[in-house]
Formats: structure tokens, C-alpha cells, sequence
């Protein structure tokens, strides 16, 4: 005899009903459990989340399956003692969103089987989406559609959902979707003309109360496709985050929702064009700027010019471009720095034919900055998060060359 009658075995849409405490435990983590001698609740188990409700007015937060010891109701607040009369009440949009995901994937599962002879693996509900591991090896839109469109023409055909207790060697001979994952009597679930397996769930009792079905995405997974679909009030619910995601993408177009991909692929390929150009206009402009640097470039008593600069929001690249335009001429050392948003860069370069160890200059400067740099004898880079030292070890060093 189970300590815990399960009415929603023979009941998948009762919410209310009134039932006897068998036992009250605090086995659940130290929680409040109470064991009913019958329920409506269905605890977590064979992929789908367990019920949340009341027991005379107390929350029940979750619900454990304890197998021969019955169903644990965990509460929160006042609990009944043993013995007392309780009425328990199921949250039903929880409830119904759980049934439509649950039946959607029997739906779904028996799809890929009639079409792809693809059986599913594995069921989860998850937060706002559901997963199935199929055993699919080409999946495509057009494979996974013809799937999608199977399964909720079988929903709108509104097909009737019922159950059958059955030994298990009747079971035997049954063209069973899956193997049963226990012994003894099973509880098969019939949808009319399409699917039958072995399943202790909560169900609809009929296809059309799952509403639809709608797969958000797929991936290979450990040699299976795994597949993300919404059933029911979720699959509105998806619709609605990606019509508003697509129209913002539309508005910032300023054209209808369907037209915005191709215009943002064409923005897409302007901006890399547009990358390329500033590329070459970079080099334009550095071969420009280090004329006017160099023109105003003190010479040391060797003879060697010494260019440095701190510019505003220029990035590594831009400041090694201009120096590489600067030491194009001859006997020419160049200290570059750049305020980059909170970072602050150092390009050191010198030409082939100017002496000093731009690497060596570049660690002692960058010890500054808080930060670190390095390179060869005639090109170094850096920089520090020390960005109010920036111009001071630009002229630490600029200082330490004409010393040398
Ligand atoms: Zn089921």
C-alpha cells in the first residue's frame, strides 16, 4: 500500500482536494515537509519541475518524490499536525504551463520518429524553454520544420489523450515510443492515432490544450541534437521577445520588422569597407602628422631628433603606425603616449640608425604607469592604468635620452 495516493495520476486538471497528514518531517534540509495521504501535487521528476500551491493557506514551495514514503510537500509558514484534515490547493498556471510543455514533447518526440525514425533521449523543462536530446544526425531548418510542423498539426487536430494501465507483458506486445523505465504495472499515455509511451507525467487531455509548438534552436550535442522548444503559453511568450527584439533591430532601420536582416547585413559589409578605407587614410595621416612632428622636433647635441607626443583616445595601432612613419627618417627617436578611456598606451621607436634601447626605456616608464612594456632595441610598446603619470614618463624619458 503507497502512503501517498496520487490523484494526479487519474487527474492531471484537479487543483483542489482535501486530504489527511500522514507524517510531518524536517528530513527535507532541515524544511517543513508534510506527507498527505493523497495529492494533487506532482513532485520534480522524469524532466518535469514539481508543483507549487498551498496546504490551508501555507505555501508549498516544492514537492519531493519519496518513493514508497510518499510525496514530501515542502511549506513555508504554519504547518498542519499529523492527522489534521488539510485542503491543498495546486498553482494551476504553473500547473497548465507544465502540461502543455510535457504533452508538447511526447507531440514532438513522436514527430521525429514518424519522420526520421529519431528517437528522443532525453526531456528537460527548463526556466522559459524546454530541451530534447534526439537521436538526429542531419538536423537542418528544413528537418527540424517538417518536425515542428508534424507535431502541431497533430495539436490542432485536437486528438483525444488517454490512459492505460497495463501488465507488462500486454505492454509487451504495444508499439511502445520508448522502453519503460520500471517494472510492474505501467501507466502508458495514448495520444489518438499518433503516440504511445510509458510516462507517470501530468498531461493534457487533449492535443489542442498545448497550443503550439515552436523550436527556438539546435545543436550537435555528445553524438545527439539537441533541440530548444516552447510549447503553449511559452511559445506566445517567445513570439513576443522575438517580435520585440526584431522590431527594435527594424526601428533602428527605420524599415519593417521582415526587412531589417538584409539591411543589417548591408550595414555590416559598409562598415568593414569603411574599416578598410580608414586603414589607408591612417597611413595617410600618419605620413602627414610626422612631417609637422619632426618639423618641430628639438636635436639633441649627437644630432639625434627626439619626437614626443601625448595625443587623446588614440589605440596601440594608431600610435605604432605614426611611429613607424617617424623613424622612416633617419636619426629619429620617437616617444609616443595616447589617453585611451582609462588606459594609458606607449609606443617608444627609434630609427636604424639612432642609438638607445627602446625596450629597456619602455620597462622603467611603464613602472609609472602601473602597468608593463617591453619589445626589441628599436620598437617597444606598453602602458599602465596610471593615467594622470602619462606625461611624465613621457618626459622622464625624453629626458633621460638627452642626458645619455
Ligand atoms: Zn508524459
Amino acid at each position: 500500500m503507497m502512503v501517498t495516493e496520487r490523484l494526479y495520476y487519474s487527474d492531471s486538471h484537479l487543483i483542489e482536494f482535501e486530504a489527511r497528514v500522514v507524517d510531518v518531517t524536517d528530513r527535507v534540509s532541515g524544511w517543513t515537509a508534510i506527507v498527505l495521504n493523497r495529492t494533487a501535487f506532482y513532485p520534480t521528476g522524469g524532466g518535469q519541475p514539481g508543483d507549487t500551491g498551498t496546504l490551508n493557506g501555507s505555501r508549498v514551495v516544492e514537492c519531493i518524490d519519496d518513493g514508497e514514503s510518499g510525496v514530501l510537500h515542502v511549506v513555508q509558514g504554519a504547518a498542519p499536525a499529523r492527522d489534521a484534515i488539510v485542503r491543498g490547493r495546486v498553482d494551476w498556471p504553473r500547473r497548465l504551463d507544465h502540461i502543455q510543455q510535457h504533452t508538447g514533447q511526447h507531440i514532438l518526440s513522436q514527430a521525429f520518429v514518424t519522420l526520421f525514425n529519431a528517437p528522443t533521449k532525453s526531456f528537460r523543462v527548463m526556466e522559459t524553454s524546454c530541451e530534447i536530446d534526439v537521436e538526429l544526425n542531419n538536423p537542418g531548418t528544413e528537418i527540424i520544420e517538417r518536425a515542428v510542423e508534424l507535431a502541431n498539426n497533430v495539436i490542432w487536430e485536437d486528438r483525444s489523450i488517454t490512459i492505460r494501465n497495463v501488465t507488462p507483458d500486454e505492454a509487451a506486445d504495444l508499439p511502445l515510443r520508448k522502453e519503460p523505465a520500471r517494472e510492474g504495472e505501467l501507466r502508458l499515455i495514448e495520444i489518438e492515432g499518433f503516440d504511445l509511451a510509458p510516462c507517470g507525467g501530468t498531461h493534457a487531455y487533449r492535443t489542442g490544450e498545448v497550443g503550439m509548438i515552436a523550436v527556438r534552436s539546435w545543436e550537435r550535442a555528445k553524438g545527439l541534437t539537441r533541440i530548444e522548444f516552447v510549447a503553449g503559453t511559452r511559445a506566445l511568450a517567445d513570439y513576443r521577445r522575438a517580435n520585440r527584439s526584431a522590431r527594435e533591430i527594424a526601428a533602428m532601420f527605420s524599415t519593417g520588422r521582415d526587412d531589417a536582416p538584409h539591411l543589417a547585413a548591408q550595414m555590416v559589409e559598409e562598415n568593414k569597407e569603411l574599416h578598410r578605407r580608414i586603414r589607408v587614410l591612417e597611413e595617410v595621416a600618419a605620413r602627414v602628422e610626422a612631417i609637422e612632428l619632426l618639423s618641430s622636433a628639438k636635436a639633441n647635441t649627437d644630432g639625434t631628433r627626439v619626437v614626443a607626443h601625448v595625443f587623446e583616445a588614440r589605440d596601440a595601432e594608431c600610435l605604432k603606425k605614426l611611429a613607424l612613419a617617424l623613424i622612416a627618417n633617419p636619426k629619429t627617436i620617437v616617444l609616443l603616449g595616447s589617453r585611451d578611456k582609462d588606459t594609458a598606451r606607449l609606443v617608444f621607436a627609434r630609427a636604424a640608425d639612432a642609438s638607445g634601447d627602446m625596450s629597456a626605456l619602455m620597462r622603467d616608464a611603464c613602472v609609472l604607469l602601473d602597468g608593463r612594456g617591453g619589445g626589441k632595441p628599436d620598437m617597444a610598446q606598453g602602458g599602465g592604468k596610471n593615467v594622470t603619470k602619462l606625461n611624465e614618463a613621457i618626459e622622464w624619458t625624453a629626458q633621460s635620452l638627452s642626458g645619455s
